[in-house]
């Protein structure tokens, strides 16, 4: 069993994809019933469906539970979490707080409950969504790019305190991938700006975040690898001189 919050959508919904491919069964948990109902169009019974805001400490725990009465939880995929691309002067606390509520203390009510389970069960594979913008700053992202380092940090200390009882933690850092939330908040002058310092000169896919995050959930493929954040991201984050 693989537990996926963000499940519904975008990196997380390739995710499921990937993952149902390899021959998981998924538990999808995203607040979004709408996203849901379309997942479950596209991923049939191989997967389970349930409405979840990652930031219900006791909604999360009765989400793991419930996924690992229907079989052993493997992994853990958290990709629920909310962008803003917002000036640093013009960021409220309201957004401040709710960015930072379901990125980071979603993240952690999530690998918290997902690592109790796997200490007591022999063991899993946490993968969480980080960013690029959470390995260095970047124009309006005080918010969002802080949350996202702690997510990096987050990911590190799991993986130091949870080896040993056989569970691996790392991150996957995307760089610009064409998901829902992008088309929402990305404009053209954002776009742009992407992809003059995206050496590739694109943006990525979900399922090119698939791949990796399939790869890290995989004991066989992936057992010595824990604590890394891996960027995913066209090049961008080890670039030095912007694309001339
Ligand atoms: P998306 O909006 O397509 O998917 C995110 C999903 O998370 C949505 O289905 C949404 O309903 C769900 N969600 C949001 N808040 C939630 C909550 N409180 N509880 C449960 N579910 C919640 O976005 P995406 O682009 O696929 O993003 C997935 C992850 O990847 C996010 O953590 C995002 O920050 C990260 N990321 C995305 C990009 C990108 O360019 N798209 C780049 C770097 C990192």
């Amino acid at each position: 069993m693989i537990a996926i919050t963000g499940g519904a959508s975008g990196i997380g919904l390739a995710a499921a994809r990937a993952a149902v491919a390899k021959g998981w069964h998924v538990a999808v948990g995203d607040r979004d019933e709408r996203a849901l109902a379309a997942a479950e169009t596209a991923l049939g019974n191989k997967a389970t469906y349930t409405g979840l805001d990652v930031t219900d400490e006791a909604a999360v725990d009765a989400w793991i539970d419930a996924a690992t009465a229907r079989g052993r939880l493997a992994g853990l995929v958290t990709s629920a979490g909310i962008g803003a691309d917002v000036p640093a002067l013009d960021t409220s606390v309201d957004l401040f707080r709710r960015v930072h509520a379901v990125n980071v203390l979603g993240t952690f009510l999530c690998a918290r409950a997902a690592g109790r389970v796997m200490r007591d069960s022999g063991g899993g594979s946490i993968v969480t969504i980080a960013s690029v913008s959470g390995v260095r700053g970047s124009k309006g992202r005080v918010a969002y790019g802080s949350s996202k380092a702690a997510v990096i940090n987050m990911t590190q200390g799991l993986s130091t305190d949870l080896a040993r009882f056989g569970i691996r933690a790392n991150a996957v850092c995307p760089g610009p991938i064409e998901t829902p939330m992008t088309a929402e908040i990305h404009d053209r002058a954002t776009r742009e700006s992407w992809l003059s310092h995206v050496p590739m000169r694109r943006y990525g896919t979900p399922d090119e975040m698939a791949t990796l995050i399939a790869f890290l959930l995989d004991e066989t493929q992936s057992s010595y690898i824990t604590g890394q954040a891996i960027s995913a991201d066209g090049g961008f984050a080890g670039a030095g001189l912007p694309n001339l």
